[in-house]
């Protein structure tokens, strides 16, 4: 089964407008996959449906084999998220978000707090662990929408757009995060426009324009042919 499948998605949004026209794809498992467009393209939209935050005006998404209309929830599991706008509570603590977060899986607080510890630490978060999620910086805020993410040690991590404003130096530590849980078995999927970082990072890749797929194929050969 592939980790994510995408058949025929469409999506009109309320105001008339076609965001997605019909998309298919699909995402090996293991996969470090980009979705690269411009801005205005679908990819937000195309992550949001995938991510039950949007809904979709048709078409099929499945999570390892997982229908979001018919095993939601089995889905969900499936998957962490890290949307493009923080959207924690910007007065709890940094630690007590990832905790709470695990609690919406079921997951043992004793388990909740080992792996807080372990994925703050990873991402540079631990010594701001007490401090309320609003007093820290953009790059420090991004980071802790990982730990959030990957507090249930989902099979998939989706980021939309994850190192947008973020400076040189941290972007190449998040690389290097994203590397080493890929590594590991993660399959990861990325919405970017920075072609300079599908190419570092990701193994296969599908660009989006106006709501088409009008590419979808590996790294290596999309190089090629530039
Ligand atoms: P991308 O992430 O590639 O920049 P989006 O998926 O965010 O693109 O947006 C695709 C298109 O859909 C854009 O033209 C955007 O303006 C439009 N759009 C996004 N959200 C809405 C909405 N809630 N209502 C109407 N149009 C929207
Ligand atoms: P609903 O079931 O009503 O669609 P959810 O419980 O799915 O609402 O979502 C509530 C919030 O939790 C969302 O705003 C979303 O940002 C966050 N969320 C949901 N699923 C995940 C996930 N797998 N990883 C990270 N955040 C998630």
């Amino acid at each position: 089964t592939a980790a994510l499948s995408i058949r025929n998605l469409s999506k009109t949004y309320d105001n008339g407008f076609e965001a997605l026209k019909g998309i298919s794809l699909e995402v090996e498992q293991g996969d470090f996959f980009a979705l690269l467009g411009p801005n205005g393209a679908g990819k937000s939209t195309t992550l949001g449906i995938v991510s039950s935050l949007v809904n979709k005006s048709a078409g099929e998404v499945e999570v390892f084999g997982h229908s979001l209309d018919r095993d939601k929830a089995q889905a969900k599991m499936c998957l962490g998220v890290v949307p493009q706008e923080f959207n924690f509570n910007q007065f709890e603590k940094v630690a007590d978000i990832v905790i709470t977060q695990a609690g919406y899986y079921g997951i043992p607080q004793a388990v909740a707090r080992e792996r807080a510890e372990f994925y703050l630490k990873k991402l540079g978060l631990w010594d701001k662990r007490n401090q309320v999620s609003r007093m820290l910086s953009g790059g420090m805020k991004r980071r802790l929408m990982i730990a959030r993410a990957l507090v249930h040690e989902p099979r998939v991590l989706i980021l939309d757009e994850p190192t947008a404003g973020v400076d040189i130096e941290l972007r190449r530590s998040m690389w290097s995060f994203l590397r080493e849980i890929n590594a590991a078995g993660t399959t990861i999927i990325l919405t970017t426009h920075y072609l300079e970082e599908a190419e570092s990072l990701c193994r296969n890749i599908a660009i989006i324009d106006h709501g088409r797929i009008i590419q979808n194929t590996s790294v290596r050969a999309l190089l090629q042919q530039l």
